[in-house]
């Protein structure tokens, strides 16, 4: 019987998980200049939470969501998308306090679980990391997310994002817009393709991110949202806008992008890559002003994006962005004889105990294969230890660069070991 990994997932070995780890780190230190916190919540919900927010229509909801039942009955769902849970938590976990004025930042970096049909950069585990700013409807926190991750993948290296904005209205001026874009489609419906024909009851929004060549034809002209906007929705993008320009940050503004979410209302945007193909977005997100309330909670405006781990790693490999070597690091430990086995073995232990990544050969081959070994993985240097050494209470430190060889004094050998390393 052999095991294979459910499809659409990915293993991530040891030697790929830098990668990882570079992206995932950047991302933190980002988020902690512009003094967002991490909120890190269940891997599973309640199914009701993303039907009733992400809404019943949606793709996620009717077709891609991973639920079971629990052994008591109660419908769970895993990690659909990122901010309905964060929603929930604030919620719950009451965060905003009494201070509704206050605006609270949040990011996460976590797993995301969509039943997507498995495609270059679409995976059923995939991975975001996310911001969510709740509690202001300032369009200068609509810029603020942009520019945070228009920063976020300028430090990865990835030149060339485009970033796309749109409103998509709110529950005032959205209701009309819908009428009108199901008015002026209403005789070709039965040419679009079979989801948009769905989408034509069900999520009209959606018929504009079509990407046929048929459906596109036909909402070639379509009316526009931001033509439609009502008054503050028009006052929210104008500033928006002003906002992106004071940070000389560069915009075209796309009348389809509409997210495909319920939630969503003003604000609506997307970063593309082209190294990424068809499939070339790498983030977005919008404001969601109402989905706080709707969920039980206060009154309260928010806005958030997400940007897909594995879709930043595709663009970096694309564009030949590779993370520096790492540098030689670590010092293996070579006992030299069997008597000295017993007070390498507690050296090691004392090493790591004082900071230093070390390593010994359990299989206690032969001096020169434990050299050869300590060389190929990388480590800094070796660090040998015989009857002689034991004797004078000495190590003998081979610099793995160099051939260079020291005694130095157990006492006094990890911060030696250390001070290598830094300099
Ligand atoms: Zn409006
Ligand atoms: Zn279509």
């Amino acid at each position: 019987m052999r095991y294979h990994r459910p499809r659409g997932t990915q293993d991530i070995p040891p030697d790929e998980a830098p990668r990882w780890r570079f992206v995932e780190k950047t991302f933190r230190d980002l988020c902690r200049r512009f003094d967002y916190g991490e909120l890190r919540t269940p891997v599973f919900e309640e199914t009701e939470l993303f039907v009733r927010s992400v809404g019943e229509d949606t793709d996620i909801v009717s077709k891609e969501m991973y639920t079971f039942e629990d052994k008591g009955g109660r419908s769970l769902t895993l990690r659909a998308e990122g901010t309905a849970p964060t929603v929930r938590a604030l919620i719950e976990e009451n965060l905003q306090g009494q201070d509704r004025e206050r605006l609270v930042k949040m990011y996460y970096v976590a797993p995301i679980f969509r039943q997507d049909r498995p495609q270059a950069g679409r995976y059923r585990q995939h991975h975001q990391a996310g911001i969510e700013a709740i509690g202001s409807s300032e369009p200068a926190v609509d810029a603020e997310i942009i520019d945070l991750a228009l920063t976020f993948f300028e430090e990865l290296g990835i030149e060339g994002t485009r970033l796309l904005i749109n409103s998509v209205g709110c529950r005032d001026c959205a209701p009309q817009f819908v009428d009108t874009l199901k008015a002026s489609v209403a005789d070709a419906v039965d040419s679009m393709c079979r989801d948009c024909q769905r989408r034509y009851d069900t999520n009209p929004l959606r018929l504009l991110d079509c990407k046929q060549e048929v459906c596109r034809e036909v909402t070639e002209n379509a009316p526009m949202m931001l033509d439609l906007l009502c008054g503050e929705c028009e006052c929210h993008f104008d500033g928006l806008r002003e906002h992106l320009e004071a940070l000389a940050i560069a915009y075209e503004i796309d009348a389809r992008i509409v997210r495909g979410l319920d939630y969503y209302t003003k604000t609506a945007f997307e970063f593309r890559h082209e190294a990424l193909g068809a499939q070339d977005s790498i983030g977005g997100g919008g404001r969601y002003d109402e989905l706080i309330k709707q969920c039980g909670g206060p009154d309260l405006p928010a806005v958030g994006l997400g940007a897909g781990i594995e879709r930043i790693l595709m663009v970096r490999e694309a564009l030949g962005l590779r993370d520096e070597d790492e540098p030689r690091d670590g010092s293996f430990v070579v006992a030299i004889g069997d008597d000295a086995w017993f007070p390498a073995y507690r050296l090691l232990h004392d090493l790591r105990r004082e900071g230093v990544k070390a390593e010994i050969d359990y299989r206690r081959r032969s001096i020169r294969a434990q050299m050869r070994y300590a060389d190929s993985q990388g480590y800094l240097n070796a660090v040998l230890l015989g009857g002689d050494e034991i004797a004078k209470g000495i190590a003998t430190v081979r610099d793995m660069i160099s051939g260079e060889q020291e005694e130095v004094p157990l006492e006094g050998l990890a911060e030696y070991l250390k001070e290598r390393r830094e300099g």
